[in-house]
């Protein structure tokens, strides 16, 4: 912490819009809101940290589920409004909202609870999880509980029309405007497929095979060593003809709740739609591919060297009888 880039990221959290599109986001706060009135009977009683509270949204949750003391740990200056809203709803007796890294803070007492919304897109950017796991190792007591307690990335691949129409769209030129520049192909193909990771909700007709858990983190036990690389294997089984142009990857976090079935939220593109949207790695060139053609290799996922808060995702892969290829996407500048 301490960083130029860490003063940039937390004044992104100091503007309403940020907030705004995550209370917005239903999918994401009903979520939550319902796992952490799940856990009422652990929660009865007992104290809560919330890393990075925000608007202090879980930390009213939490007060109002039953926790006896909630730090709501806030760095920008959107914590002031936390204060506010803590008032405003009569918590402000359990909820004390305090300004500053969570890595940097001195809480009264160990707590039984961490709770968090940490994701970024494709999970790791942003690199937020590392927050969590400093403060479970600082704060946490020994068995205490986190929410969410996992998280799991899966891949799959489409054929996605956005960007073949976007390519398409130079041959157009002519019939609109009597201009050709169709010789503009090529390099509209260097700019549209340069390994950005692009950012769009991937529809469901677009995705070519059954979903691939390709790794998982399991926060009461992940190490901060490993979430300098998180990769793993997939293999995914075309269901038919199509031409494959793009990895679509997605997370899911996983609630505990004892005694019921575990509460998830997806980002899948077979879900409801949630802010998050789906992260799609675009390859050089589309390949045709027929039911039971194999898709396989691994993907690796890393802190980017320019900004450690910016994901990078590099993947090997193999399609059918094709030789492997390999190529790495980062997030584009200013996109936070
Ligand atoms: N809990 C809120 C906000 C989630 S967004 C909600 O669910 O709506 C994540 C928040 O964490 C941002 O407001 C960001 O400023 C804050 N944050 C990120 N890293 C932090 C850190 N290390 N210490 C304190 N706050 C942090």
């Amino acid at each position: 912490g301490g960083s130029a880039q860490d003063s940039l990221y937390f004044q992104s959290y100091a503007d309403v819009s940020i907030h705004e599109e995550m209370l917005a986001d239903t999918v994401r706060t009903d979520t939550y809101r319902r796992a952490i009135f799940r856990c009422a009977a652990a929660l009865a009683g007992k104290a809560v940290l919330d890393v990075g509270a925000g608007t202090g949204v879980l930390s009213v949750f939490c007060a109002q589920a039953g926790a006896r003391r909630v730090y709501a740990v806030e760095a920008s200056s959107i914590a002031e409004q936390a204060a506010r809203i803590v008032r405003q709803n009569r918590v402000e007796d359990r909820v004390q909202v305090i300004r500053g890294t969570v890595e940097s803070v001195e809480l009264p007492e160990r707590v039984d609870v961490i709770v968090s919304e940490w994701m970024g897109y494709a999970l790791l950017h942003e690199s937020m999880l590392n927050s969590v796991i400093t403060a479970r190792d600082r704060w946490l007591k020994p068995g205490g509980l986190i929410l969410p307690e996992r998280a799991e990335l899966f891949v799959a691949p489409i054929s996605d029309l956005v960007a073949e129409e976007r390519l398409n769209f130079w041959d157009t030129v002519k019939g609109q405007y009597g201009v050709d520049m169709s010789c503009m192909a090529e390099f509209a193909r260097s700019c549209v497929l340069n390994g950005e990771i692009a950012v769009h909700p991937v529809t469901v007709e677009d995705v070519l095979s059954h979903p691939c858990r390709f790794a998982q983190l399991d926060l009461r036990t992940v190490t901060l060593e490993e979430l300098k690389r998180v990769s793993g294997a997939f293999c995914c089984q075309c269901f038919g003809s199509s031409s494959l142009n793009a990895l679509c990857v997605w997370f899911t976090v996983t609630f505990p709740a004892e005694d019921m079935p575990p509460l998830v939220l997806s980002t899948s593109p077979f879900k409801a739609e949630t802010h998050w949207k789906q992260a799609v790695l675009y390859l050089d060139e589309p390949v045709d591919v027929r039911q039971d053609t194999k898709v396989e290799g691994n993907i690796s996922m890393y802190p980017s060297e320019k900004s450690s808060r910016y994901v990078c995702i590099h993947v090997d892969y193999t399609v059918g009888e094709h030789k492997q290829k390999s190529k790495t996407f980062s997030i584009p500048d200013g996109h936070s």
